[in-house]
Formats: C-alpha cells, sequence, structure tokens
C-alpha cells in the first residue's frame, strides 16, 4: 500500500503532555464559567490567552471537565509549565496566580456584578459574591488555610479563639536569599495600595493577579474593600485608603467606621491603634479590618452602667473584657461621634500615675483601637484604651505581654487579638510536638541543652520548667498535648491582661472609674 505523500504544512501529531497540557486548559475555563461566573465571551478570550501563554495554537478538542482546582488542574499544569521552562518550582505560586488571573473576572467586571447584587439583593449578598470569587480564584487559599489549627479556649471571664497559622508557609532559607538579591523597588509602594489590583509578584512581594476590590467612599474620602487572604476569622476583610499615608486614630475614624457599618450592618470594622506595640504589622497605611462579628468580645455583656449627663442619648457602658473597652451604643449616628471624639480627645492626654498611665514622655502614648459594629439598629463602638509606653523594666511595652510570654507572642497586640482571636506562629506546631515528647519521654530533659540560646526550644525554657515541674515526664502523648494546650490559652488571657490600662484589681477598677467621671460619666 502506498504511503500517504506528506504534507510538508501538515503538522505532527501532538505529544501526550501537551494534549493532556491542552485537556487542563479546558477544565480550567470550565471551572471559571462554573465557580468564578466567568461569562461566554470572556471565556473564550481567556482561553486564546491561555494557548499563547502555552505557545498553543488551538484548544482541547476534548469538553473541559472542572474537578478539584488545585489537584486536579492547577498542579498538573504548573507541573507541565516548569517542565517547559514557563516557570521554575520556586516560582510556582507566582505563576499559579498569573494564570488564575487569566480566568477571574476582570476587576471592573466584579465591581459592577458586586453593585448589581447589592440593589438587588442587599449588601450581604453582595459581600458573599466578592467572598466567593475571592475563594474560588484561590486568592484565598482555602486548601492552605484548612491545615490552620484552630481551637475555642474557655474562660469564665470571656472565651477565646486561637489559631496557629500554618497557611503561611515558612520560608525557606533559599527563599529568604532569593527575596534579599531582588532589588528594592518601591512600586507597589506597600502590600495594600490599590498597585496590587493584578500585579504580578516577585520573591518579595506576593502575586496579586487574582484581588479584587470593591470601592467605597468613608468620609467622602475614596477607599475600597477587599477580603484578606488569611481568613483570620469567618469574612476577614479590609477597609483600605486609595492614599498610601500612616494610620491615624482621629474623628475622622470614627466616620469612617460608621459609614461602613451603614453600608455594611452585617460586618464590624475596627481600626488598628495608630502607634507602634499597640497597633498592627502595618503603620505606614491606612486601613482597617473587619467581618463577621464572631470574635469573642462582641459576646461579652457590660460590666458598669454609666450615664452622661449631656448625652442621654449615648449609653456609655465599661465591657466585661480582660482589657480596657468603654462601649457606646446610641440609635443617634451624631450622637455616638460626638461621645466617641470626646472620649478620644480626653484620652489622648490623660495620666493616672497611680497605675502607670503617662500620656506623654519623650512622645505621645495614648491612642485608642475603635471597633465599630451594628446592632438592632444601633450604632455601638467599642473603644480600647491604649498605651505604648516603655520603661526600663518593660522595653517592650508596660502594657504588652513581658517576656515570659514571648515564646507565644512577641509581635505587636492589634485590634483583632485585643478582641480575642489570638494569631499564633506556625513555628508553635513542631514546637508542641517536641514539647510533648518532653513530658511524655519518661526521663528527666536535659535542662542544660536547652538553656543554650541554640537549642530550638531555647525560647520555652521557663515554659517546660514550670510543665515538667507540675506534671513530671510520664504523661501520656494526649495527657501532654492537653496540659500544652492549656499553658498556651492561659498565656493568651494574660497577654490579653497586660494589655489592659485598667487592670481588673481595685485599684485598676478606681482608676477606671475616674477615667469614666473625666469624661462626665456617673456609675448608674
Ligand atoms: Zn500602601
Amino acid at each position: 500500500m502506498p504511503r500517504k505523500k506528506t504534507n510538508d504544512t501538515e503538522k505532527p501529531a501532538m505529544a501526550a503532555g501537551e494534549e493532556k497540557a491542552l485537556k487542563l486548559i479546558a477544565d480550567l475555563v470550565e471551572y471559571a464559567k462554573r465557580k468564578l461566573y466567568l461569562n461566554k465571551y470572556d471565556a473564550v478570550y481567556a482561553e486564546n490567552q491561555l494557548l499563547a501563554e502555552f505557545g498553543f495554537d488551538a484548544p482541547s478538542a476534548e469538553k473541559g471537565e472542572p474537578g478539584e482546582l488545585q489537584k486536579d488542574i492547577l498542579d498538573p499544569l504548573v507541573k507541565y509549565a516548569a517542565e517547559r521552562g514557563l516557570t521554575t518550582p520556586e516560582d510556582a505560586l507566582l505563576y499559579e496566580t498569573k494564570l488564575m488571573g487569566y480566568v477571574t473576572p476582570a476587576p471592573g467586571e466584579v465591581i459592577t456584578a458586586f453593585d448589581d447584587i447589592a440593589s438587588a439583593k442587599g449588601p450581604e449578598a453582595a459581600t458573599a459574591y466578592l467572598y466567593d470569587i475571592s475563594v474560588n480564584s484561590n486568592y484565598i487559599r482555602m486548601t492552605d488555610i484548612r491545615k490552620n489549627l484552630k481551637w475555642n479556649a474557655k474562660f469564665p471571664s470571656g472565651d477565646l479563639t486561637i489559631t496557629i497559622n500554618l497557611a503561611k508557609p515558612e520560608k525557606s532559607n533559599a527563599d529568604v536569599a532569593r527575596a534579599k538579591a531582588m532589588p528594592q523597588t518601591s512600586y507597589p509602594k506597600c502590600m495594600l495600595c490599590l498597585e496590587n489590583l493584578g500585579y504580578h509578584g516577585n520573591p518579595r512581594h506576593p502575586a496579586r493577579e487574582t484581588i479584587r476590590i470593591v470601592p467605597m467612599y468613608l468620609n467622602d474620602e475614596p477607599w475600597f474593600m477587599q477580603f484578606s487572604p488569611y481568613v483570620y476569622f469567618d469574612e476577614h476583610c479590609i477597609a483600605v485608603s486609595e492614599s498610601h499615608h500612616p494610620m491615624a486614630i482621629t474623628d475622622a475614624t470614627f466616620v469612617r467606621l460608621t459609614d461602613f457599618t451603614d453600608m455594611f450592618p452585617h460586618y464590624f470594622l475596627g481600626s488598628n491603634a495608630d502607634l507602634p506595640i499597640v497597633g498592627g504589622s502595618i503603620l505606614a497605611h491606612e486601613h482597617y479590618q473587619g467581618g463577621k462579628k464572631v470574635l469573642p468580645m462582641f459576646s461579652r455583656p457590660v460590666r458598669e452602667h454609666y450615664a452622661v449627663a449631656d448625652s442621654p442619648d449615648v449609653s456609655v457602658d465599661i465591657l466585661d473584657w480582660y482589657n480596657s473597652v468603654i462601649r457606646l451604643s446610641s440609635v443617634s449616628r451624631a450622637s455616638i461621634l460626638r461621645m466617641a471624639s470626646r472620649i478620644l480627645e480626653i484620652w489622648r492626654s490623660y495620666s493616672d500615675e497611680s497605675v502607670g498611665v503617662l500620656a506623654h514622655t519623650d512622645a505621645p502614648h495614648n491612642t485608642i483601637t475603635p471597633i465599630a459594629c451594628k446592632e438592632n439598629g444601633r450604632y455601638v463602638l467599642y473603644l480600647i484604651l491604649r498605651n505604648n509606653r516603655t520603661d526600663e523594666k518593660h522595653p517592650y511595652g508596660i502594657f504588652h505581654p513581658t517576656e515570659d510570654m514571648h515564646n507565644i507572642k512577641k509581635e505587636g497586640i492589634g485590634l483583632i487579638e485585643a478582641m480575642g482571636t489570638f494569631i499564633l506562629p506556625g513555628r508553635l506546631q513542631s514546637e508542641c510536638i517536641k514539647i510533648r515528647e518532653i513530658l511524655s519521654g519518661g526521663a528527666a530533659p536535659d535542662f542544660k541543652a536547652l538553656s543554650d540560646p541554640e537549642h530550638p526550644l531555647s525560647k520555652h525554657f521557663d515554659m517546660i520548667v514550670q510543665l515538667v515541674s507540675e506534671y513530671g515526664t510520664s504523661l501520656s502523648q494526649k495527657e501532654a498535648d492537653k496540659a500544652i494546650v492549656e499553658r498556651i490559652n492561659s498565656t493568651c488571657v494574660k497577654i490579653l491582661e497586660c494589655t489592659a490600662v485598667f487592670k481588673s484589681d481595685d485599684a485598676g477598677r478606681e482608676a477606671f472609674a475616674r477615667f469614666m467621671n473625666r469624661i462626665g460619666a456617673e456609675k448608674v
């Protein structure tokens, strides 16, 4: 039989790997149509862009079938890309985000959809849509978030929520070296700037092709809302100013927070304080944190009721919580804002030496962590009084966890922790396993080795000494775990108590009452 004449323009048969990659591209586009609301036209467009990215001329003949995004589509597709030299294993996460960026509806499209849903079904449905997009685009990496260890710690004076953060992968030495070798750039200026929208990222800066935001006006200034990729609690969102300027707690803060809760009454919004030690990790760009009202502080009752003669329509109360919280509530927006401004102004310059509160030494120390929400149509503002003074005895802060607690938490105590939701470093998991081995090992630990600063458990030295003297070293693994978790829980309570400017002892309560009198409030 004569062989068919070869046609020079005919392509050689496709290698199996290429056919599989084409099918994965089709799967990804089908996934986006179903899970990211990618419309028919944008789906054609996205598939053509993906074909160009991979150097293919035509799509798969097979129809796409979405499976599990990470395992069935992204992992094999990124592996294929690495084999073809389109990316490297080190840049896999950046590349994966780039691919998801092709199939995630464009920012303008998402904003229009958000507004349409908000007008048709209300703000709760609109934020649910944005959250859905943020999860399904893998901007929020749920497979990583689910690795977090999370538990509730029950205490009569207020429960806490504790998370060991395993979602943030520990950086390897090679990653650190790569990031160091990168030239320092000033674009985007920070992790929160609007310019992150669609940014491709680098070893120093996460890829943000999949972030989607919703613009809004707070206090008549342009701001936008996005979800946090770390989901420290349910629907954890961030409101970000469009301009890169430092955090500042002013009267305008209360206006912005209440503007937000007027728009999204199903969410709270709070600001970190504007001073180091008592603030959050990013002080350079004004932003607030919000989400569902699931943080433990929200479920606490009032401890003491007060009344302010010239503001009868505002309830001014002290909350029954570990640190010093004034809870305001009112049906009147104007009245609650006026009261919050009065308290801020007085607190900024308020000193009470008998309890170590000094408003000013070399720099101002008093500030507030404010949190706003709505309850049954009433405006509610929680004002957590803060002070960041240090002295020789407390170089880390007088109202900050002391050094013996730094093995659990050393960083600033921002609003999320101050409200009872603790995010602890991922290293604790492996360290706790090693401490469990000591408590269940049957032999006396080598305290000399443990006290060596180079030892991986040296930071836990005091805690291990206490645990061993209390429980010995013959616990079962389960008993050892329980003992360690209880120690972490009680340390978190102590950390919160450290942040109280007015302690819960008699002297502290009397000092708190004096401050309440100073703002014109009388106990009822
Ligand atoms: Zn910025």
